[in-house]
């Protein structure tokens, strides 16, 4: 077991901020502080978060940090601490890792014992998921779903039985296909959809999942949230041979599949086998 006490010696240490995600006065006295203090501050876009800092007054450098240099920039950042320094890492908005690199470096720090202090902040999942109407907990934060429409359907299907509301990112330019496709696996369900949060256009649509077709040509930045499962799914053999289907089909081989699915679904390996066997004999059958 590794014990972290974050404030009981002074350890150069990795904090993560949390920026505005829209109105730039959503940031604490201790995010600035921690941003003026740090030796560094790694940033997604250093050109997008030059802005707040200038805002802010604050002096201290910058180095970008994105998905595409973090495993690269890892290094450098152990040396800067093991020389004594602490740093900050901050992203284009709201909280770093929500659907924002660091995940790499908060692992590979914490393994080694740095102490990792996440300050809290804004993030676009709490006013979208508290303002909604719906049950603000339990809840699942999701993020982005898959581009790729195998992939899409697939999560869909294992998430259409949690009953926890259910929190999605979404582009714009996705938002109409994603409703449509949540519709067609989940059915009518309230669905609120929480856009451009804290900016002077924000707008909350409280709607039933049939009439996502209302929601055409929406522009801007938003947040999907899903009311759970009202009842508890039973799942037939017909849902698990689909399941089983689909991960095949995108290359898993079947007893891999079948494990997966058995997993996912909290159901025994061997019903699944069993279910999977019975439609195979089925489909031949029909040859
Ligand atoms: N780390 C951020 C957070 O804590 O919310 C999210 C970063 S993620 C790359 C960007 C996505 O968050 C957007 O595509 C959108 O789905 C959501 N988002 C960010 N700011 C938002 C806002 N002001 N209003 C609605 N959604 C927002």
């Amino acid at each position: 077991m590794k014990i972290q006490n974050s404030f009981s010696e002074q350890q150069p240490s990795l904090y993560l901020v949390p920026t505005p995600i829209g109105n730039i006065q959503d940031i604490t006295y201790r995010a600035i502080d921690i941003l003026n203090e740090v030796a560094v501050i790694y940033a997604e876009d250093t050109r997008h978060s030059g802005a707040l800092l200038k805002h802010y007054n604050i002096k201290t450098p910058m180095i970008s940090l994105h998905q595409h240099n973090e495993s690269a920039r890892i290094s450098t950042i152990l040396e800067k601490l093991h020389e004594g320094k602490s740093i900050a890492l901050i992203s284009d908005a709201g909280t770093p890792l929500m659907s924002d690199p660091g995940e790499q470096l908060v692992a590979k720090l914490t393994a080694e014992g740095i102490p990792v202090i996440a300050l809290p902040g804004a993030t676009a999942i709490m006013p979208a998921l508290t303002a909604s109407g719906l049950p603000a907990h339990p809840y699942l934060f999701y993020g982005f779903l898959p581009t790729k429409q195998t992939q899409k359907l697939k999560v869909l299907k294992k998430l259409q039985s949690y009953s926890e509301t259910l929190v999605f990112y979404e582009a714009p330019h996705r938002i109409l296909d994603t409703l449509e496709t949540i519709y067609k696996i989940f059915g009518n369900r309230k669905a609120v959809l929480a856009r451009e949060l804290t900016k002077r256009f924000e707008t909350f649509y409280r709607f039933s999942l049939e009439d996502y077709a209302l929601l055409d040509h929406l522009k801007g930045e938003m947040v999907l949230i899903i009311e759970g499962s009202p009842e508890e799914i039973v799942v037939t053999d017909g849902d698990v041979v689909e399941h089983i289907e689909l991960m095949i089909a995108d290359g898993y081989r079947e007893m891999e599949a079948i494990k997966h699915v058995a997993k996912s679904r909290k159901i025994p390996k061997n019903d699944a086998y069993m279910a999977f066997q019975k439609y195979k004999k089925t489909q031949e059958g029909k040859e």
